[in-house]
């Protein structure tokens, strides 16, 4: 059994479209929140996503605040920028969608899943092992999968040593799981650690693997659309080096 597993999608159309072709068929798709958000196309990405077969959806940060339901003030200027132009461009369609996405944890199997942690399911960072370690307690099942960081990267905890370590796996080789960790299969349409390319992974909770990927698509075309639209040149320059 093949899980797509994405997140942090961010309105990156070519992105979203180049891991769904590089993900080949799967049997259900989970995404992590931050459908909209910074990039040029979020009815384009919002239309594609909904339908997938099989489909569970949480809502992020940047989903909240494009429905109004929290202030635009908490984004720096350039983010803030792109929430308002996104805010007006949603269709009825895509707000409905967006607004039909739960906003707290959801349990399927071995897995928690959450945009941020479990502990705070739509705001916090987990970025260390120090974060990592005191979202534990807020979970019960042995792995927890995660967005929001834009980050492809695991915690895992030694449970005799009681350590929990942070692992940056190689894209394309599929890792046994072994309880507990959090997962996180990286940003599709925003990365942040450096590499450009698209990121997602596979899960697969029958062999018990997870398997991060990363998918290369056409940075300079969406750079050429988001500066087309008048959109901030920040979120332009920063897909062709992934921070
Ligand atoms: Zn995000």
């Amino acid at each position: 059994m093949r899980i797509l597993v994405l997140s942090d999608i961010h309105a990156n159309y070519e992105a979203l479209q180049a891991v769904l072709n590089d993900a080949g068929p799967v049997d259900e798709v989970w995404c992590l929140g931050d459908v909209v958000g910074y990039g040029p196309d979020p009815n384009e990405c919002i239309e594609t996503l909904r339908n997938l077969p099989n489909l569970i959806c949480l809502m992020g940060n940047h989903d909240v605040a494009v429905l109004g339901q929290m202030p635009l003030s908490v984004f720096n200027g350039e983010a803030r920028h792109a929430l308002m132009w996104q805010t007006r461009s949603l269709t009825t369609e895509s707000m409905a969608f967006l607004r039909s996405l739960p906003k707290t944890a959801l349990v399927r199997g071995e897995v928690t899943l959450v945009h941020g942690s479990p502990r705070d399911p739509i705001w916090e960072y987990i970025l260390n092992t120090l974060t990592a370690r005191i979202n534990l307690d807020y979970f019960d099942t042995p792995f927890c999968f995660v967005g929001h960081s834009h980050f492809q990267g695991i915690f895992q905890l030694d449970q005799e040593r009681n350590r929990i370590s942070m692992i940056v796996p190689r894209p394309g080789e599929s890792l046994p799981m072994t309880p507990r960790a959090i997962f996180n299969p990286g940003s599709v349409g925003q990365p942040r650690d450096r590499d450009p390319r698209a990121a997602y992974a596979i899960y697969d909770p029958e062999a018990h693997t997870w398997e991060p990927r990363r998918a290369p698509y056409d940075i300079a075309a969406v750079q050429k659309r988001i500066r087309e639209l008048g959109l901030p040149e920040k979120h332009a320059a920063r897909l062709a080096e992934g921070w």
